[in-house]
């Protein structure tokens, strides 16, 4: 059995507090290690998704937004892809971020995450965020020297500053109705260069690896690091991290279906009532359709 509420919860940071991200293993798979039961619950919580979105839209009242972060091949377009295969293409859209364009670099780095927010109804998921500016940014500090930021702003704070912002924004997010979830997905340095060879290995997966990505790998505790402060600084009760074990591509999917599909659930999800005279409106829509 997969008890996929506790399954939910067992990856959820709402306080960020003493977070050390030695304590979590990327290749737990929880007390599951049957692929096909695991296959069966992804495909029952995709299922009910679908049926939340649906009510998501009717009602039009609430947003949802899902941010994944995480380092190169631990699976964000794959889980992404898997998570929302049974989702009205209507009713979601997925936004990746690269590297910013000249156009993005003069303005406040929130702006081109802004633009792309989902509207009430809606599903937004971001593949990558405004969080790079917490990670590739502090890894590459020579970056900020790109961000045309008055010299005299840029302080040893500018991190701290960051997250103070960043969850000010969220909470901002929460109190207009979008329920805001966020994914790192926690994949080992040991699983990422079989990742990584495996993509050298294959001919149809060459176009995935870049050069870049082996130099990112040489600064893989500088990475860590960021990660560690940004889930301590910016874990809250209203924009909760999920610090998602990804060694497993089959577990990654599960743990983050489950995730959506429990919160979710915290939403007053429900189709619009129809008022009386809507019922007697309906009702005379039958009766002229069936006298045509
Ligand atoms: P894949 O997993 O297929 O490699 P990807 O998400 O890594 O997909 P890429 O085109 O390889 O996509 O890389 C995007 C790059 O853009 C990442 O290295 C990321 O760190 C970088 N990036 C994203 N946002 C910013 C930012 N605000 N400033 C600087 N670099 C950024
Ligand atoms: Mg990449």
């Amino acid at each position: 059995m997969v008890e996929l509420d506790k399954l939910a919860k067992r990856y959820r940071i709402e306080d960020g507090d003493g977070f050390r991200l030695k304590d979590w293993d990327p290749t737990d798979t929880a007390w599951l290690d049957d692929k096909t039961v695991a296959k069966d619950a992804l495909a029952q919580s995709v299922a009910k998704l679908a049926e939340m979105q649906d009510k998501l839209y009717a009602q039009d009242h609430w947003s949802v937004l899902l941010i994944f972060q995480a380092m190169d091949a631990a699976g964000k377009d794959s889980t992404i892809k898997h998570v929302m295969s049974g989702i009205n293409p209507q009713g979601c859209q997925v936004t990746s971020f690269k590297q910013p364009s000249a156009e993005e670099l003069d303005h406040d780095f929130m702006w081109r995450t802004n633009r792309h927010l989902p509207e009430r109804g809606r599903i937004g998921i971001f593949n990558r965020s405004y969080y790079e500016e917490v990670l590739v940014v502090r890894v590459h500090p020579n970056i900020l020297g790109n961000q045309h930021l008055p010299p005299k702003l840029v302080t040893k704070k500018i991190w701290k500053e960051r997250f103070e912002d960043i969850n000010a924004f969220e909470r901002y997010l929460a109190r207009n109705g979008t329920l805001v979830l966020k994914f790192f997905l926690n994949v080992s340095k040991e699983e990422q260069k079989k990742r990584f060879l495996a993509r050298l290995d294959e001919p149809e997966k060459h176009w995935k690896f870049q050069p870049s990505d082996v130099a990112e790998r040489q600064l893989w505790s500088d990475y860590m690091k960021a990660y560690e402060e940004m889930i301590r600084a910016t874990a809250t009760p209203h924009a909760p991290w999920h610090v998602v074990p990804a060694d497993s591509k089959w577990f990654t999917r599960l743990a983050v279906a489950a995730a959506i599909v429990d919160a979710m659930e915290g939403l007053d999800l429900a189709y619009p009532k129809v008022e009386p005279e809507q019922g007697d409106k309906l009702q005379a829509a039958r009766a002229a359709l069936e006298s045509e």
